[in-house]
């Protein structure tokens, strides 16, 4: 109420003024009354119109979206000026904040890994993350305000959305071959839902690749133990002759043997994956490997074939001895396993120019077809089964030479020909392999080296 009486007191002094000046002037004309009221009238229209002129400049800047300071008058329209300027002020501060807010809670959403949407009443995109547009083959920008089922048009999304029961999520195809996404819609607001969707490709090839596992595993004891148990029975009931006795005890020992080496694969592949990667400081002189490796691989050739070992008489490998001997032990076997009497089976080492080592396996065998190359590190992949079991494959070696390879920083690579051999290579980074000077003396070979899952 500040400004009322000093305007109401403006107005009265400038009517009293132009009643004064008018009645001065009308003096003169022996019409003094009359001037008195023509001037009160002159002095009301003057103050009406410089009260018009600072109303305009108020108006003015209320229509030029508050920019700059508001009119700094006098009076009322300086009090108006300054109340409607501060709370204007006040309420842009508030406004900014509350954006700032809302960007920190976006940018928070948008950094989920999860897809997020928002919808209104009408299923119309309020907002999307980057990861739902990825899901949902939607543009964040260009599609706000579409009827998302005008872009989605999966029958399950659909009719999941239309349903109205968001108990569980549904899963469907992405587009494009964005794989599995599962979605789970949350209602809010009035009508308003809240859809998650979550890419779920990897976790459904992993459930799978555990289901073949298990149904590999299952079927791989199944047939010796059905062979067992069959054996057990014939000498239950039959009376068997002490030749026949001996052929079914040693064809039990054989399918005991064989179950044994896949439960000692399958143990060496389980401690592969929980265990912590090898050591980068201790140092695996290669010669002693090979030393360990060539024992088993003439007793597993028996002199049917040519076996040599080169080169590695200074390397060092740095990791885990027994990892790389189970490595080493299952490419020689496979070598010797895979070739026919009089065949050749080379090992060697080779230091590359960049300082990574190569340990290959080369074999003039039976060599596997272009097709079957990138399978072969699956477990239970066989390109011949009956002549893998025959010769005691449990169809895991070469995943477990993987996974020894990549632990140690390394791969696998492998070339091979139908007919003419084929060649397993082992490469490992540089930062992993070192060279010594050479022993004066052979190193003796360990038995004690706890040798896992050896072919
Ligand atoms: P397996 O125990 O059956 O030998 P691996 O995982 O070691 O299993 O090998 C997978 C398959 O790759 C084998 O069944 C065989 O068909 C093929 N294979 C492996 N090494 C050789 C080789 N040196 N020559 C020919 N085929 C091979």
């Amino acid at each position: 109420m500040g400004w009322l009486i000093p305007r109401l007191l403006a107005t009265v002094l400038v009517v009293l003024a132009g009643a004064l000046v008018g009645m001065a002037l009308g003096a003169v004309s022996h019409w003094p009354a009359v001037g008195a009221l023509l001037g009160a009238a002159v002095g009301a229209l003057l103050h009406a119109f410089f009260d018009a002129l600072r109303a305009h400049r108020f108006m003015d800047w209320l229509r030029r979206q508050h920019e700059g300071a508001a009119p700094r008058d006098a009076g009322f329209w300086g009090e108006v000026g300054y109340r409607v300027e501060r709370s204007v002020r006040l309420l842009e501060r508030r406004v900014d904040s509350e954006h700032a807010r809302l960007d920190q809670f976006l940018s928070a959403i948008e950094a989920s890994p999860n897809g997020v949407m928002l919808l209104d009443a009408n299923d119309q995109i309020e907002w999307c993350n980057s990861v739902a547009a990825d899901h949902f083959g939607l543009d964040p920008q260009r599609d706000r305000r579409q009827r998302v089922t005008n872009l989605v048009r999966a029958p399950v999304f659909v009719a999941y959305l239309q349903s109205g029961a968001y108990d569980d999520a549904v899963s469907f195809a992405g587009p494009g071959s964005r794989g599995t996404i599962s979605v789970l819609i949350r209602t809010y607001g009035e009508g308003m839902k809240l859809v998650l969707s979550q890419d779920i490709t990897e976790r459904e090839r992993n459930d799978a690749m555990r289901r073949d596992f298990v149904a590999n595993v299952s079927h791989e004891i199944r047939t010796p133990l059905t062979v067992l148990a069959g054996f057990i029975e014939t000498m239950g009931n039959l009376p068997l002759t002490e030749v026949e006795r001996r052929r079914v005890l040693e064809l039990m020992s054989q399918q005991t043997t064989r179950m044994q080496t896949l439960v000692g694969d399958l143990l060496t592949l389980a401690q592969l994956e929980g265990s912590p990667r090898p050591p980068a400081d201790r140092w695996v002189a290669v010669q002693r490997l090979f030393a360990q490796v060539q024992v088993d691989a003439r007793a597993l050739s028996a002199a049917r074939h040519t076996l040599n070992f080169n080169g590695g008489e200074t390397a060092q490998i740095a990791g885990a001895e027994a990892e790389l001997l189970s490595a080493i032990a299952n490419l020689v076997n496979n070598a010797v396993r895979y070739t026919p009497s009089g065949g050749n089976v080379d090992v060697s080492w080779t230091q590359r120019g960049d300082g990574a080592g190569e340990l290959r396996v080369r074999d003039s065998g039976i060599g596997i077809a272009r097709e079957h190359l990138p399978r072969l590190t699956e477990r239970f992949y066989r390109v011949d089964g009956s002549r893998s079991r025959d010769t005691g494959g449990t169809g895991l070696g070469l995943s477990i030479v993987k996974h020894v390879a990549q632990r140690h920083g390394g791969e696998l690579e492998v070339t091979s020909e139908p007919g003419k051999g084929s060649s397993f290579t082992l490469v490992f980074p540089a930062p992993r392999v070192r060279s010594s000077e050479p022993a004066t003396q052979p190193q003796q070979v360990d038995e004690s080296i706890d040798r896992i899952g050896t072919a």
